[in-house]
């Protein structure tokens, strides 16, 4: 028998987050060179990063592709405040032009605490792109290059981006209703 599921309201739709893909992607092409290497943090950002690297090869560029997790939420719905290296790159990024993909731009520590390794490392540039900005949050002061789209702070899940382990499989991001 199947659990129960809370209610989820939608947030982007499927069709909403694979437009606005498709335009990032076209951003993305304009400014960085076809020969990128995109890192993927894991594990939140699987499904987008998925669906960016297919627009970006519509769009004319062939990137290079590694995986890094990271964590800092734990089991909880609030960041823990400390960046946890769980799963390294495999690939050397010395003079390599780099792109970060997240899920979500939240306090910054994440995207700092991966900005800041691949440049230490040796990385050319480092560039980044979230799909979501929770820009009202930051408590580190960054900035994504590329944003999919902007939202206040409440705790979303879907499209990969999960709330203790459930919901990733969803095809559209969405909040879970409290009840
Ligand atoms: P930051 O380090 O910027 O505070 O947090 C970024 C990370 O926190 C994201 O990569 C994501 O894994 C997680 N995160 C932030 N907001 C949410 C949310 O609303 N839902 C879920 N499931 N994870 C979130
Ligand atoms: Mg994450």
């Amino acid at each position: 028998m199947k659990n129960e599921m809370p209610d989820i309201d939608v947030v982007f739709d499927a069709e909403t987050i694979a437009e606005r893909i498709e335009t990032l992607a076209a951003e993305i092409a304009e400014k960085l060179p076809e020969n990128l290497l995109v890192i993927v943090v894991l594990k939140g950002s699987f499904v987008f990063a998925a669906d960016l690297l297919r627009a970006l090869d519509r769009v004319g560029m062939r990137p290079t592709v590694d995986f890094i997790t990271l964590s800092s939420y734990g089991l909880r719905t609030e960041s823990s405040g400390n960046v946890e290296l769980t799963r390294d790159i495999s690939e050397n990024v010395k003079g390599r032009c780099v792109m970060i993909v997240d899920d979500i731009l939240d306090t910054g520590r994440t995207l700092a605490f991966a900005k800041d390794l691949m440049t230490a490392r040796g990385a050319q540039a480092v560039h980044s792109c979230v799909l979501l900005d929770k820009y009202e949050k930051r408590e580190v002061s960054i900035k994504a290059d590329y944003v999919g789209f902007p939202i206040d702070d409440f705790f979303v899940v879907g499209y990969g981006i999960d709330m203790a382990h459930l919901f990733r499989s969803l095809p559209f991001i969405g909040v879970v209703r409290k009840k």
